[in-house]
């Protein structure tokens, strides 16, 4: 439901999505979009928000992750990668039911609406939890179902994704959905093959996994003879606008492979964390359109892109030097997620539809503001998040949730987690 009254927020700095900073600006808000900003736009009947020592930003876009993953987080810490995906990663979710991943995903949600996410990129199974979860949250989101591509039901699981896709798709509303092969290690190429087509029939683009880590670029040169996004290049995937999860270790003969409209999702807290290594993002940064992603709260232990864009700056510049991932560079990465999910967001200007956030940044961690991006980037978090506008509705209002209740989350998830301990027996993940 759109919001009765338009609204006019009045008193706040505006940071733009390119990083221009505007002062003395009004803002007003009718039904889903920005209608007007301006020096002192006249009042009618409007609900007016004064937000002095606050500045106003498009939303934050979270352009990879799992939101249901939070219900492990914290567990399997200070493991290689290897085992902490097998030891409990992967021994938890194959305990879940349709109803737990509906958990972690309001789960999931709460967190980013609080850290100023007004849309998000998921890739995960059972998305029809994900997406109802999505809608009554009042956040947008693009859903991509998880497909793997071994066993016999492959085929059986493209066309189950695409009948959710064309469901979903043709309400038109915040929530879309696109086809998710899961990585080239784990789909052989007459799959992506299928699925590609299959997105080219339903006019649907594609997220997936890519060169996550060294190993998986020198397992497939092994197996197939060639690199990652060779494969995805030759079996038509490259055509379709598509999320490249991470990236991380594209190699510089891959480079012009990549059109413009493939987008790449950087998450390094979670390469820092599993000890991926540096991998070539960063060398590659002016050739490829790179954005925030978070991964999953199971690896990166939090859904906040704005912390995932400051480590990035940080792992930038001590590789290249303290002139370099300037502030405003860093925040049009952060930014440029609008333009990967394809949604007319991401300015400050009549006509974009009013996913916006108003952050404080009248408090000690952020004050003095000589610059707002600095404080941004650099000093503010969830605290500083007091307003989550999607869709020219509130989706936090004053730090509060406004469609969800933060409590009964809470409980579900720690009953979730409970029943999912239960069935796991004589391994119980639960250490204290
Ligand atoms: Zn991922």
């Amino acid at each position: 439901m759109i919001k009765e009254k338009d609204l006019i927020i009045k008193g706040a700095l505006i940071v733009d999505g390119d990083g221009e900073i505007y002062k003395g600006k009004q803002v007003k808000i009718s039904g889903d979009k920005i209608v007007e900003v301006g020096d002192q736009i006249p009042e009618k009947d409007e609900e007016v928000l004064y937000r002095p020592n606050c500045v106003i930003t498009p939303g934050l876009v979270n352009l990879h992750c799992h939101s249901p993953m939070g219900l492990m987080r914290g567990l399997g810490e200070d493991l290689k990668i290897e085992d902490w995906f097998n030891q409990f990663i992967w021994r938890f979710e194959t305990k879940l039911k349709p109803e737990d991943v509906k958990v972690g995903a309001f789960l999931g949600i709460s967190e980013m609406l609080k850290n100023g996410v007004t849309a998000f990129a998921d890739h995960y199974f059972f998305p029809q939890q994900i997406a109802e979860a999505a809608e009554e949250a009042g956040i947008r989101a693009d859903i991509a179902p998880t497909i793997f591509g071994f066993g016999d039901k492959v085929e059986e699981n493209i066309e189950e994704a695409a009948e959710l896709i064309k469901s979903w798709n043709k309400k038109t509303g915040r929530i879309t959905m696109q086809m998710g092969p899961h990585a080239p290690y784990t789909c052989p190429p007459e799959v992506l093959e299928k699925v590609s087509r299959r997105a080219e029939e339903l006019g649907v683009g594609a997220h997936i996994h890519v060169s996550e880590t060294a190993e998986q670029v020198k397992e497939s040169i092994e197996q197939y003879g060639k690199t990652p996004f060779v494969i995805l290049e030759e079996t038509g995937l490259l055509k379709h606008p598509i999320i490249i999860g991470h990236g991380l270790w594209i190699g510089e003969h891959e480079l012009d492979l990549i059109p413009d409209h493939a987008y790449f999702a950087a998450c390094p807290k979670t390469y820092m964390k599993l000890a991926m290594g540096y991998g070539n993002l960063w060398d590659y940064f002016d050739r490829l359109p790179i954005c925030i992603g978070t991964d999953g709260a199971a690896s990166s232990n939090t859904l906040n892109p704005l912390e995932q864009a400051r480590l990035f700056a940080l792992i930038g510049k001590q590789m290249y030097g303290a002139e370099r991932f300037s502030l405003q560079e860093t925040w049009r990465v952060l930014m440029r997620g609008h333009k990967a999910l394809g949604a007319k967001t991401g300015q400050i200007k009549p006509g974009y539809l009013a996913d916006l956030v108003i952050w404080d940044l009248g408090a000690p961690s952020t004050w003095p503001v000589y610059n707002p991006l600095a404080a941004l980037l650099f000093s503010a978090d969830a605290s500083h998040v007091r307003d989550v506008i999607v869709n020219g509705d509130f989706a936090l209002k004053e730090k509060t949730l406004t469609k969800l209740n933060e409590e009964d989350i809470l409980k579900a998830v720690r009953e979730t987690v409970e029943k999912i301990d239960q069935r796991a027996e004589g391994e119980r993940f639960a250490q204290y």
